[in-house]
């Protein structure tokens, strides 16, 4: 009874939150919805079965969400609407902004043509050194080994040894079951993760087959001259700003970023995103420091009078949770 009455529980609250949530209530405070993307890819993309699902929306379903939000919000440049609350001036009661982050070579190809097509502003937060490199995020190679059936040397090295639930040896993997493998090592330092990953011959050598991650610079440039997308800093080199980086390290992640994009983009870059949402209280005094506001992989819609513009939450958007206008609709409520 209980397994036939989950999915309808599901369903009816679906419907409650898309019906009744805050995107379609007034609000009396100035409200800030920041909906985080990563990858823009369709499905007949080889890239599309080499990324996790919580990774994913296809062009069509993110062109549905650009034309949704013009119905429910006043859609704003996080940055315009850091600069009027930095001024004390007059804040939409219900903004909207969309956001990408890492800087991936399919944002440019299938994003960029959306936003152009609806008008709609952006901020992409680049890893400015990895930027026009063949640089792979270690999730990447991590599915990339798990997918080819190289579990055997996975589980042989001392680093992955240590997760407590190893992947089968046998039989087919699938992108579900990676993600979950990939979520349990994100205990470990990225350090140490790139490192054991070295270790791993195959490893390397999947890597270099997979397609490139991030744009090059000349697709960077070309989304900023849009005038559509502004580019903040998500760091150098994509490390988690937690405990594990010294002192050195984290002052060079959060400050040299923001100087190669300057040079680069002949723009400030004013915002910041932290990698995995992950900052302890010195990343976060520094950022303070350095840039105007900073977005965090805390779920949650911003007040404009109670939030830390370095602190600001946003809503985690994939296809799974998007792809009807039902969906994204019970998403952009924050409650489910
Ligand atoms: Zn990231």
């Amino acid at each position: 009874m209980a397994n036939k009455l989950k999915p309808l529980l599901k369903a009816a609250a679906t419907g409650l939150a898309d019906q009744f949530g805050p995107h379609k209530s007034r609000s009396t405070n100035p409200k800030l919805w920041v909906l985080m993307y990563h990858r823009i890819l369709p499905k007949e993309d080889e890239r599309f079965n080499l990324e996790e699902p919580g990774m994913i929306v296809t062009p069509d379903t993110f062109a549905m969400h650009m034309n949704d939000i013009k119905r429910h919000f006043d859609v704003i440049s996080l940055s315009d609407w850091v600069n009027l609350k930095q001024q004390e001036l007059p804040l939409p009661k219900k903004a909207c902004a969309v956001t990408f982050d890492d800087g991936w070579a399919d944002n440019y190809e299938y994003a960029l043509p959306v936003l152009k097509a609806t008008n709609t502003p952006a901020t992409l937060f680049a890893v400015a050194e990895k930027i026009g490199t063949n640089f792979q995020f270690w999730p990447n190679s991590v599915l990339a080994l798990l997918l080819n059936g190289f579990t055997t040397e996975l589980n042989r090295h001392p680093l992955f040894a240590k997760v407590s639930s190893q992947p089968p040896v046998e039989g087919p993997i699938d992108r579900e079951y990676a993600a979950a493998y990939i979520h349990q090592l994100k205990s470990f330092s990225d350090d140490a993760i790139f490192s054991a990953l070295h270790d791993i011959r195959s490893a390397d050598l999947l890597a270099g087959q997979l397609p490139n991650a991030l744009m090059t610079w000349e697709q960077l440039n070309a989304m900023h001259a849009s005038g559509l997308v502004v580019i903040g800093s998500h760091t150098c080199n994509h490390m988690r700003l937690s405990v594990d980086l010294n002192a050195q390290q984290m002052q060079y992640e959060i400050e040299n970023s923001k100087r190669i994009l300057d040079e680069r983009l002949g723009a400030p870059a004013d915002l910041f995103c932290f990698p995995n949402g992950d900052y302890n209280e010195a990343a976060l005094h520094l950022v303070t420091k350095t840039y105007k506001a900073a977005v965090t992989t805390q779920r949650g819609i911003n007040d404009a009078n109670k939030c830390d513009p370095h602190e600001l939450t946003r809503i985690g958007i994939h296809e799974e949770v998007s792809n009807s206008p039902r969906l994204f609709g019970a998403r952009l409520s924050g409650w489910l």
